[in-house]
This record gives structure tokens, C-alpha cells and sequence, in this order.
């Protein structure tokens, strides 16, 4: 008899022991997903943080000055590709406002800028290569006169 009481008590604390187990176990996960959301909380400060510093001392001699010319140029690339897309749907941004309008379009519908007309054919003789040169020479009509 007491071989049976003591294992069933042995049987009792294995029970304990595996629920225990599993209490743990949720414990942590719970813990590891606590420290996963607050890492990502952390993250998202430091990007902030960041951007804010960048923004502000865009252009003067920082320590991180390789890091701050490497966001340019990829911001650069950025705004030259997103170019690109409203030349392939035949669509400019406006200055004023930066809302899409179509490339006859003389005013925003947004915001009610004028907008230079591209004159038809133009676009064509565009390619990707040169289309930093071309973008710059848009707002001087009579560079894009000398091209023609
Ligand atoms: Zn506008």
C-alpha cells in the first residue's frame, strides 16, 4: 500500500511538474513576445530619432557625414525613379502640392498651380539615362527650346 501512495504521489508531482512546465513555458513566450514588441518600439524610436537628426543637420559636417551622403544619394534615386513611373504613365507631379496630374494638364485639379506643359514628343526622346539632366531642364523652357 504505501508503494501505491507513493507513487501516486510521484505520479501527482509529475503532473505538478509538466504543468508547471507548461506555465513556464507560456511564461516565456509571453516574456519573448513583450521584449520582441518593445524592441520594435525602441527600433522605431531610433529610425525617428535618426531622421529627425539627418533632417536637421543635412549638409553640415557630421561624424556620420558617409552615412548622410548615402541617404542622399539614395533619396535622389528615389525621387528620380518615382519621376520615371509618372513619365511611363504619362503623368507629372505638381510642385505645388505634389498630387499627380496628366501631362497636358496646364493646372493642378488639387491645388490649382500652373504647371508647365510638356510639348507632345518630347517625352519620347527621353531615356533613363538622362532623364537627372532632363528633369532639371524641364523648369528652364528655354534649355528645353534649345533641345528641340
Ligand atoms: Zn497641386
Amino acid at each position: 500500500m504505501a508503494f501505491m501512495e507513493r507513487m501516486g504521489d510521484t505520479l501527482l508531482s509529475m503532473g505538478k511538474d509538466v504543468s508547471q512546465k507548461a506555465k513556464d513555458m507560456s511564461g516565456i513566450a509571453k516574456l519573448k513576445l513583450n521584449i520582441r514588441s518593445k524592441e520594435d518600439f525602441v527600433k522605431e524610436q531610433y529610425m525617428e530619432i535618426g531622421k529627425a537628426y539627418y533632417e536637421r543637420h543635412r549638409g553640415e559636417d557630421v561624424l556620420e557625414k558617409a552615412q548622410f551622403e548615402q541617404i542622399d544619394e539614395a533619396l535622389e534615386a528615389i525621387a528620380q525613379m518615382e519621376l520615371q513611373i509618372l513619365e511611363l504613365k504619362g503623368a507629372k507631379k505638381c510642385p505645388g502640392c505634389g498630387a499627380e496630374a496628366t501631362e497636358t494638364a496646364e493646372y493642378c485639379s488639387v491645388c490649382g498651380t500652373k504647371l508647365s506643359v510638356i510639348v507632345e514628343g518630347q517625352a519620347e526622346k527621353k531615356d533613363i539615362e538622362t532623364d537627372i539632366e532632363l528633369n532639371n531642364k524641364d523648369k528652364q523652357d528655354s534649355t528645353d527650346e534649345d533641345l528641340v
